[in-house]
Protein backbone atom coordinates (compact mmCIF):
# COMPACT_ATOMS: atom_id res chain seq x y z
CA UNK A 1 0.00 0.00 0.00
CA UNK A 2 1.52 3.41 -1.18
CA UNK A 3 0.46 6.78 0.63
CA UNK A 4 2.51 9.88 -0.37
CA UNK A 5 2.04 12.06 2.15
CA UNK A 6 3.36 15.86 1.87
CA UNK A 7 2.16 17.08 5.62
CA UNK A 8 0.61 16.56 8.57
CA UNK A 9 -0.92 18.38 11.42
CA UNK A 10 -1.25 16.53 14.77
CA UNK A 11 -4.31 17.86 16.21
CA UNK A 12 -7.21 20.08 15.16
CA UNK A 13 -10.79 20.58 16.48
CA UNK A 14 -11.99 22.05 13.58
CA UNK A 15 -11.27 20.10 10.34
CA UNK A 16 -13.39 17.13 11.29
CA UNK A 17 -16.52 18.76 13.24
CA UNK A 18 -17.32 17.31 16.37
CA UNK A 19 -13.87 14.91 16.18
CA UNK A 20 -10.43 15.51 17.97
CA UNK A 21 -8.22 14.83 14.35
CA UNK A 22 -5.20 14.85 12.75
CA UNK A 23 -5.08 16.20 9.35
CA UNK A 24 -2.87 14.10 7.00
CA UNK A 25 -1.82 16.53 3.80
CA UNK A 26 -1.79 13.88 0.74
CA UNK A 27 0.25 15.09 -2.12
CA UNK A 28 -0.90 15.09 -5.86
CA UNK A 29 -3.23 17.32 -7.31
CA UNK A 30 -4.60 17.33 -11.18
CA UNK A 31 -5.97 21.62 -10.95
CA UNK A 32 -3.71 24.39 -10.51
CA UNK A 33 -5.94 26.50 -9.09
CA UNK A 34 -4.42 30.35 -8.71
CA UNK A 35 -4.71 30.80 -4.66
CA UNK A 36 -3.76 27.38 -3.66
CA UNK A 37 -2.26 27.42 -0.84
CA UNK A 38 -0.54 23.75 -0.80
CA UNK A 39 1.56 24.37 -4.01
CA UNK A 40 4.21 22.20 -2.73
CA UNK A 41 1.63 19.48 -2.64
CA UNK A 42 0.77 19.52 -6.05
CA UNK A 43 2.92 17.16 -7.69
CA UNK A 44 3.61 13.47 -6.23
CA UNK A 45 6.79 12.08 -5.15
CA UNK A 46 6.27 8.34 -6.85
CA UNK A 47 9.23 6.87 -5.09
CA UNK A 48 7.61 8.17 -1.32
CA UNK A 49 5.64 5.75 0.66
CA UNK A 50 4.64 7.28 3.84
CA UNK A 51 2.19 4.73 5.21
CA UNK A 52 4.50 3.50 7.81
CA UNK A 53 5.17 6.41 9.13
CA UNK A 54 1.63 7.86 9.75
CA UNK A 55 0.86 4.39 11.05
CA UNK A 56 3.64 4.58 13.55
CA UNK A 57 2.14 8.22 14.85
CA UNK A 58 -1.52 6.87 15.16
CA UNK A 59 -0.71 4.11 17.16
CA UNK A 60 0.95 6.67 19.85
CA UNK A 61 -2.63 8.69 19.23
CA UNK A 62 -4.68 5.57 20.15
CA UNK A 63 -7.40 7.71 23.02
CA UNK A 64 -6.21 10.75 21.88
CA UNK A 65 -7.54 11.47 18.65
CA UNK A 66 -11.47 10.35 17.32
CA UNK A 67 -10.49 10.74 13.46
CA UNK A 68 -8.01 11.26 10.98
CA UNK A 69 -9.22 13.48 7.98
CA UNK A 70 -7.34 12.95 4.77
CA UNK A 71 -6.77 16.37 2.80
CA UNK A 72 -4.66 17.45 0.24
CA UNK A 73 -3.68 17.98 -2.73
CA UNK A 74 -6.73 15.91 -3.71
CA UNK A 75 -6.24 12.60 -1.62
CA UNK A 76 -9.24 11.07 -3.91
CA UNK A 77 -6.12 10.75 -6.65
CA UNK A 78 -3.78 8.01 -3.88
CA UNK A 79 -4.05 4.67 -5.42
CA UNK A 80 -3.64 3.59 -1.73
CA UNK A 81 -6.65 5.86 -0.03
CA UNK A 82 -8.77 2.34 -0.10
CA UNK A 83 -6.02 0.41 1.95
CA UNK A 84 -5.52 3.66 4.19
CA UNK A 85 -9.05 4.03 5.11
CA UNK A 86 -9.61 0.76 5.83
CA UNK A 87 -6.37 0.29 8.06
CA UNK A 88 -6.97 3.70 9.97
CA UNK A 89 -10.74 2.36 10.60
CA UNK A 90 -9.43 -1.29 12.10
CA UNK A 91 -7.26 1.26 14.23
CA UNK A 92 -9.93 2.23 15.74
CA UNK A 93 -9.90 5.84 14.14
CA UNK A 94 -13.06 7.40 12.28
CA UNK A 95 -12.30 8.56 8.50
CA UNK A 96 -12.72 11.97 7.04
CA UNK A 97 -12.04 13.11 3.77
CA UNK A 98 -11.20 16.46 2.43
CA UNK A 99 -12.02 17.04 -1.36
CA UNK A 100 -12.05 19.35 -4.37
CA UNK A 101 -14.45 17.33 -6.05
CA UNK A 102 -12.21 16.84 -9.08
CA UNK A 103 -12.80 12.97 -9.19
CA UNK A 104 -16.52 11.71 -8.68
CA UNK A 105 -15.84 8.46 -10.35
CA UNK A 106 -13.14 8.03 -6.76
CA UNK A 107 -15.53 9.56 -4.67
CA UNK A 108 -18.42 7.60 -5.37
CA UNK A 109 -16.05 4.72 -5.15
CA UNK A 110 -14.81 5.28 -1.22
CA UNK A 111 -18.19 7.03 -0.16
CA UNK A 112 -19.34 4.47 2.30
CA UNK A 113 -16.65 3.78 3.49
CA UNK A 114 -16.24 7.47 5.05
CA UNK A 115 -17.55 9.24 8.32
CA UNK A 116 -17.61 12.44 6.89
CA UNK A 117 -17.22 14.91 3.90
CA UNK A 118 -15.39 18.18 3.39
CA UNK A 119 -16.15 19.22 -0.24
CA UNK A 120 -15.03 22.54 -1.50
CA UNK A 121 -17.40 24.25 -4.00
CA UNK A 122 -14.87 26.90 -5.01
CA UNK A 123 -17.19 29.41 -7.27
CA UNK A 124 -20.31 28.59 -9.77
CA UNK A 125 -19.52 25.39 -12.39
CA UNK A 126 -19.34 27.35 -15.23
CA UNK A 127 -16.61 29.85 -13.93
CA UNK A 128 -14.15 26.82 -12.55
CA UNK A 129 -11.49 26.46 -15.74
CA UNK A 130 -10.90 30.30 -15.00
CA UNK A 131 -10.24 29.15 -10.99
CA UNK A 132 -8.34 25.93 -12.07
CA UNK A 133 -6.82 26.20 -15.42
CA UNK A 134 -8.71 22.32 -16.32
CA UNK A 135 -11.53 22.74 -19.07
CA UNK A 136 -14.64 20.63 -17.79
CA UNK A 137 -13.55 20.76 -13.77
CA UNK A 138 -16.92 22.26 -13.12
CA UNK A 139 -18.83 19.56 -14.47
CA UNK A 140 -17.12 16.89 -12.30
CA UNK A 141 -17.71 19.22 -9.16
CA UNK A 142 -21.47 19.10 -10.59
CA UNK A 143 -21.42 15.12 -10.13
CA UNK A 144 -19.26 15.10 -7.03
CA UNK A 145 -21.62 17.72 -5.05
CA UNK A 146 -24.93 15.09 -6.04
CA UNK A 147 -23.15 11.86 -5.11
CA UNK A 148 -22.15 13.41 -1.99
CA UNK A 149 -25.76 15.41 -1.45
CA UNK A 150 -27.86 11.85 -2.57
CA UNK A 151 -25.63 9.94 -0.15
CA UNK A 152 -25.90 9.09 3.85
CA UNK A 153 -22.67 10.22 4.69
CA UNK A 154 -22.31 13.41 6.98
CA UNK A 155 -21.17 16.52 5.10
CA UNK A 156 -20.29 19.46 4.74
CA UNK A 157 -19.94 22.12 1.48
CA UNK A 158 -17.35 24.98 1.76
CA UNK A 159 -17.14 28.10 0.00
CA UNK A 160 -13.76 30.10 0.20
CA UNK A 161 -15.23 33.35 -0.32
CA UNK A 162 -12.00 34.98 -2.43
CA UNK A 163 -12.99 38.75 -3.53
CA UNK A 164 -11.09 38.46 -6.48
CA UNK A 165 -13.61 36.15 -8.11
CA UNK A 166 -17.06 36.90 -5.66
CA UNK A 167 -19.31 39.70 -5.35
CA UNK A 168 -22.05 39.61 -2.93
CA UNK A 169 -24.55 38.92 -5.71
CA UNK A 170 -22.01 35.96 -7.17
CA UNK A 171 -22.30 34.68 -3.09
CA UNK A 172 -25.65 34.34 -3.09
CA UNK A 173 -26.32 32.82 -6.21
CA UNK A 174 -23.46 29.90 -5.73
CA UNK A 175 -25.42 29.40 -2.11
CA UNK A 176 -29.04 29.30 -4.18
CA UNK A 177 -27.70 26.58 -6.37
CA UNK A 178 -26.38 24.78 -3.20
CA UNK A 179 -29.41 24.90 -1.32
CA UNK A 180 -31.46 23.93 -4.37
CA UNK A 181 -29.17 20.91 -5.54
CA UNK A 182 -30.14 19.95 -1.90
CA UNK A 183 -26.85 21.03 0.48
CA UNK A 184 -28.12 21.38 4.51
CA UNK A 185 -24.18 21.64 5.79
CA UNK A 186 -22.25 24.97 4.31
CA UNK A 187 -19.55 26.56 5.43
CA UNK A 188 -17.94 30.00 3.97
CA UNK A 189 -14.72 31.00 5.00
CA UNK A 190 -12.19 34.19 4.12
CA UNK A 191 -9.83 33.41 1.40
CA UNK A 192 -6.48 34.09 3.25
CA UNK A 193 -3.13 35.86 0.82
CA UNK A 194 -0.49 33.81 0.05
CA UNK A 195 2.53 34.29 -1.23
CA UNK A 196 2.31 35.89 -5.40
CA UNK A 197 -1.64 36.50 -4.56
CA UNK A 198 -2.89 39.38 -2.86
CA UNK A 199 -6.73 39.51 -1.95
CA UNK A 200 -6.86 43.37 -2.26
CA UNK A 201 -10.66 43.92 -2.13
CA UNK A 202 -12.44 43.64 1.53
CA UNK A 203 -14.41 40.82 2.92
CA UNK A 204 -17.27 40.05 1.58
CA UNK A 205 -18.01 38.16 4.96
CA UNK A 206 -17.68 41.37 6.93
CA UNK A 207 -21.58 42.09 5.85
CA UNK A 208 -24.19 41.23 8.22
CA UNK A 209 -27.05 41.24 5.80
CA UNK A 210 -24.93 38.76 3.65
CA UNK A 211 -24.53 36.70 6.69
CA UNK A 212 -27.84 36.92 7.28
CA UNK A 213 -29.06 35.80 4.36
CA UNK A 214 -26.97 32.83 4.41
CA UNK A 215 -27.89 31.80 7.35
CA UNK A 216 -31.44 31.32 6.51
CA UNK A 217 -31.23 29.25 3.37
CA UNK A 218 -29.70 26.11 5.09
CA UNK A 219 -30.39 23.67 7.84
CA UNK A 220 -26.20 24.72 9.56
CA UNK A 221 -24.79 27.45 8.05
CA UNK A 222 -21.41 28.09 9.61
CA UNK A 223 -18.80 31.09 8.75
CA UNK A 224 -15.42 30.16 9.73
CA UNK A 225 -12.59 32.56 9.94
CA UNK A 226 -9.33 30.13 8.18
S1 LIG B 1 -7.84 21.86 -5.82
FE1 LIG B 1 -6.94 22.47 -3.88
S2 LIG B 1 -4.87 21.53 -3.85
FE2 LIG B 1 -5.63 21.49 -5.98
S3 LIG B 1 -4.77 23.35 -6.89
FE3 LIG B 1 -6.86 23.83 -6.17
S4 LIG B 1 -6.56 24.68 -4.12
FE4 LIG B 1 -4.64 23.61 -4.67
Amino acid sequence: MRLNIGGLTPFTTIDFPGHLAAVVFLQGCSWRCSYCHNPHLLEVDKQGDNWEMLQNFLEQRRGFLDGVVLSGGEPLLQSGLAAAIANIKAMGFKVALHTAGSNPHRLEQHLTTLDWVGLDIKTSFKNYPKLTGVTASGDKVRQSLALLVASDVDYEVRTTIDPNFFTRAAVLELAEMLMTAGVTHYAVQECRPVENYKVESPSLLLDPSLLAQLEGMFDHFTLRYS
